[in-house]
């Protein structure tokens, strides 16, 4: 199974075991410097396929959750390639999303819900301040943030007009926000449905700006005024690249 041949290519240490490579994220320190679009996005696939990977008790056996037992047979391995060929999010698609890489590293983080938001920060031991700072009623988590937020819901309510239509969150779990966001998007493959993707992308990334802007810099935009802030950024972004010229 060739997931990342890329990957493969770049890595010093291939006979590793595969407890070594995984414990604690080992196997992405034997990767040098990527430097290609190819390399990244085999390393954003892989990362994420690995996500779904545990370990079982004997050395060098793997077990995933995928499998009945958690042992490994040729099976589940025939299994986990279905896997492979339908990962949980179409992550290469968003790695094309047409938007500043900062902006497209950001749905990334918050799709795997690897953001720092208060909720995170507390259950790692750490200090913040546990209510959302955007609609001060709600703890703050990543999928409150953007699909339950009552000052999220009005940013993306007066986003009506360029052509995205709020769409409910199936439940209030992380893994829900996959969905919702693919959602928001609807059909893909089209000019329109690539257009979605960047002015939910660009709404995204500005709700969470917004709210670093309240925790770190004590400034705040009313949802009117962070909306116009988000046309500009796309504006910026389609006249910067030509995009529908392509
Ligand atoms: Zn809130």
């Amino acid at each position: 199974m060739q997931i990342a041949p890329a990957l493969h290519k770049l890595a010093w240490r291939k006979n590793e075991s595969v407890a070594t490579a995984l414990t604690n994220g080992q196997w992405k320190r034997g990767l040098r410097l990527l430097s290609t679009t190819e390399e990244v996005n085999q390393y954003i696939e892989l990362w994420s396929l690995l996500q779904e990977v545990q370990l079982g008790e004997q050395p060098d056996d793997i077990s995933w959750r995928f499998s009945a037992n958690g042992t490994y047979s040729s099976s589940s391995a025939y299994r986990i390639q279905f896997v492979a060929a339908f990962p949980d999010h179409d992550w290469q698609r968003l790695w094309k999303t047409k938007a500043e890489n900062k902006c497209k590293f950001f749905g990334w983080l918050i799709l795997q819900n690897k953001l720092w938001t208060a909720d995170r920060i507390l259950k790692n031991g750490g200090q913040a301040n546990a209510i959302c700072t955007l609609c001060r009623s709600t703890p703050e988590s990543a999928v409150h943030m953007m699909a339950g937020c009552s000052y999220s819901i009005q940013v993306w309510t007066s986003s009506a007009s360029m052509g995205i239509i709020l769409q409910q969150l199936p439940q209030t779990s992380y893994r829900s926000l996959k969905r919702w966001w693919t959602a928001m998007i609807g059909d893909t493959g089209t000019q329109a449905s690539q257009q979605r993707e960047q002015i939910v992308t660009y709404i995204a990334w500005n709700i969470w700006k917004e709210r670093c802007r309240r925790v770190f810099d004590n400034k705040t935009m009313n949802p009117s005024q962070l909306v116009l802030l988000i046309k500009q950024d796309i504006q910026n972004w389609r006249t910067a690249n030509d995009f529908w010229e392509e």
